[in-house]
């Protein structure tokens, strides 16, 4: 049973309980007030080169700076976006704006920007062209894009998906298959979703050193990549050890609190200044 509520044109209800928490239902119109105001805001975390310790691009994290709960993380307002059909206007704005930060970031010139999309995301045609416009209107090259599909819901229509994902891929964007191991994405899936990456989940990575079956899944995983032809990256890498378990494994990338924590713009850039010519800890 799914009640469905209209509300500003663009809310749908898809469990009859969300109707009745006004928390949540008080949360959905803030959040579109959010955007026009300015209460979001985007962190960003490192991603690196396990061999070189090369910095290969940031992951812009969404952050609301809530006026009376402070600042709340994805988890307490994505699934609601989501929900919601918020979730369209809420990418556009984390699209538009990683975009227009990027060249201020102080990154290596080959450095990326990834930009986490739902699954819902993919459902519509329009998506990839909107994509694209983000990227003229802010002056960025294709290549300098990656788009991490967050499986967080799974693919209502995944023959519609892989279109879309084969025109960003035809227009030079990178496609990331997010925290692979622990979603809704089967192997099948990846030969049909144009990647060309693959990030492990941090849940695999995080004890790979004392679970032996995580380690286990994640040499598999690095392996199945490389015969995929992905880059493969380790999320969640907390300590020198795993970084350095990883980048013998052959993993490509990794990112975690280890290496860099998501902060704010001029954040980073001051860990980009200070890390610039230090090399992986050997
Ligand atoms: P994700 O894309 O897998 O992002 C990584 C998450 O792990 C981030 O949480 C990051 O802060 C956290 N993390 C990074 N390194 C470590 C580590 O070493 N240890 C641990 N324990 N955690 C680490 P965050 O920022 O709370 O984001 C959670 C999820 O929300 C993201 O997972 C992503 O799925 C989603 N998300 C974040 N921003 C956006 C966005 O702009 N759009 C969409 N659609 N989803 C987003
Ligand atoms: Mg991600
Ligand atoms: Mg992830
Ligand atoms: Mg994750």
């Amino acid at each position: 049973y799914a009640a469905k509520v209209r509300s500003a044109g663009v809310m749908r209800f898809e469990r009859a309980q969300d109707h009745y928490d006004p928390e949540r239902l008080a949360m959905v119109g803030e959040l579109g007030r959010a955007m026009a105001q300015d209460e979001l805001v985007l962190h960003f975390q490192p991603k690196v080169a396990l061999d070189s310790g090369e910095v290969t691009g940031v992951e812009a994290l969404l952050r609301w700076q809530h006026p009376r709960h402070g600042l709340l993380f994805p988890d307490r307002f994505l699934p609601l976006a989501e929900q919601t059909g918020l979730i369209d206007p809420l990418t556009d704005w984390v699209l538009d704006r990683a975009l227009r930060q990027l060249t201020a970031l102080g990154l290596p010139p080959q450095a990326r920007v990834s930009v986490n999309v739902s699954a819902r995301n993919l459902g519509q045609q329009p998506f990839a062209d909107r994509v694209l416009d983000a990227l003229g209107r802010n002056g960025i090259a294709a290549e300098r894009l990656v788009l991490e599909i967050t499986e967080t819901a799974a693919f209502a229509d995944l023959e519609r998906a892989s279109a879309v994902l084969r025109s960003l891929d035809e227009a030079g964007i990178a496609i990331s298959l997010d925290d692979f191991g622990q979603g809704h994405t089967s192997i099948g899936h990846l030969s049909t979703l144009h990647l060309s990456e693959l990030k492990i989940d941090r849940a695999f990575v995080g004890d790979m050193l004392t679970d032996l079956a995580h380690g286990a899944i994640v040499r598999s995983l690095v392996e199945l990549a490389h015969n995929l032809g992905l880059t493969v990256v380790a999320e969640g890498v907390e300590d020198d050890d795993t970084r350095e378990a990883l980048r013998d494994l052959g993993c490509d990338e990794g990112q975690g609190y280890g290496i860099g924590r998501p902060v704010p713009a001029a954040q980073l850039t001051e860990w980009l200044s200070r890390n610039r010519h230090e090399p992986a800890a050997r």
